[in-house]
């Protein structure tokens, strides 16, 4: 079967083998005569699931022992809600870094539940670059300081860490496991699943211990509460089981290829590969500066535009699928996570190539 070169921003590729792994699986896990989908949440089969995923995820990360690791539901946008409603605590204010789509999405949702102090702001320059972190206005009663690790839509990633004595909390939706993270350094990182984790469905919510002390809203609905998932163990409900079951599949699989310090080579290497093309070429713009470009989300124009359905159509045609940029910025996008094998941007690179000299 011809599988084609997805460069989708999620739901996004997963890797080959875990998928063909679920297809051996499907309808008896393990020899249980069932298939995972089918098992009790609460069951022996799912609570082995559950252990491992976990386990596997700490070792990847190297979480410590004062964090909790959350499965949860609602996407990554639901965090937007459950931070302040959590984190707040006896505090008014909290802080965020705009800079790009989904930190502006997540301050404005926050605005319903505090005062937003906005810390630093890459808006004016249309998100190409991150404020120096010396600029950054901080101020002492700040309940957390919140900013987007990788911006999916407008392909900018933080290089480092902030330096910062702020509770961090980081949205890490598209760049979770594509390298070793000191999770220390955090109150809260996050990150839906449909990137570098898993299908659709499940939320990763890594959070310090300490932070379960804040007093939660008043109005917060118990199943937006971090303490009652953690008290429960992520089943205050039933969880996305399916998706679950996949994102340890991934851990597993990640384990087996060297872990994060691997992934990070190689997203390097493919995500340098490909800005070095675009950089030599006339015809092809990444309007990012260089140090904050994303090692996950290429995003690229073309000198003439009206040539953009005719690239897709063409690229299409060549099994590489989902290049079209975000409705909001245009232009193309070239998301490689993970699971997009190098030979997947080298076909990208000859594909983008030959249309230059065809049509540029
Ligand atoms: N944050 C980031 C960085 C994202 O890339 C996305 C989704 N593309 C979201 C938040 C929202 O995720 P979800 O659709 O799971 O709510």
């Amino acid at each position: 079967m011809d599988r084609k070169y997805n460069f989708a921003a999620g739901p996004a590729m997963l890797p080959e083998d875990v998928l063909r792994e679920a297809r051996e699986e499907l309808l008896s896990w393990h020899g249980s005569g069932m298939s995972i989908m089918e098992v009790s949440h609460r069951g022996p089969e799912f609570e082995t699931v559950i252990h491992e995923s976990q386990q596997d995820l700490k070792s990847l990360l190297n979480i410590p022992d004062n964090y909790h690791v959350l499965f949860l539901q609602g996407g990554a946008r639901l965090q937007f809600s459950m931070i302040p409603m959590n984190i707040l605590g006896s505090k008014k204010k909290a802080g965020y870094v705009n800079t790009g789509v989904w930190s502006k999405q997540a301050l404005e949702e926050a605005k319903r539940y505090c005062d937003v102090t906005v810390v630093a702001d890459s808006e004016s320059d249309h998100y190409t670059s991150i404020p120096e972190y010396n600029t950054w206005q901080f101020a002492d009663d700040l309940a957390y300081l919140y900013y987007v690790d990788n911006e999916t839509v407008n392909g900018v990633e933080f290089p480092d860490i902030p330096e910062t004595n702020q509770v961090l909390v980081s949205d890490m939706s598209s760049n979770l496991l594509s390298r070793p993270v000191d999770i220390s350094k955090f109150g809260i990182v996050y990150a839906c699943a449909q990137k570098n984790i898993g299908p659709a469905g499940l939320t990763i919510v890594i959070i310090r211990d300490d932070l379960l002390e804040r007093e939660p809203l008043a109005f917060a609905p118990s199943m937006l509460r971090y303490e009652l998932h953690v008290k429960n163990q992520s089943l205050l409900n039933t969880p996305p089981t399916f998706s679950w079951y996949m994102a340890g599949l991934v851990f597993k699989y990640l384990k087996a290829h060297g872990g994060l310090a691997a992934m990070a080579a190689i997203n390097q290497k493919k995500s340098q590969k490909l800005y070095e093309f675009i950089d030599s070429s006339q015809f092809y713009q990444n309007p990012v500066r260089p140090r904050y470009r994303s090692r996950m989300n290429v995003v690229f124009t073309l000198t003439d535009n009206n040539l953009d359905a005719l690239f897709l159509k063409l690229a299409e045609k060549e099994g590489l699928t989902n290049l079209k940029g975000h409705r909001i910025v245009g232009g193309m996008r070239a998301s490689i996570y993970n699971a997009m094998p190098e030979a997947g941007v080298d076909a990208l690179i000859d594909f983008m190539q030959h249309f230059v000299k065809h049509h540029g």
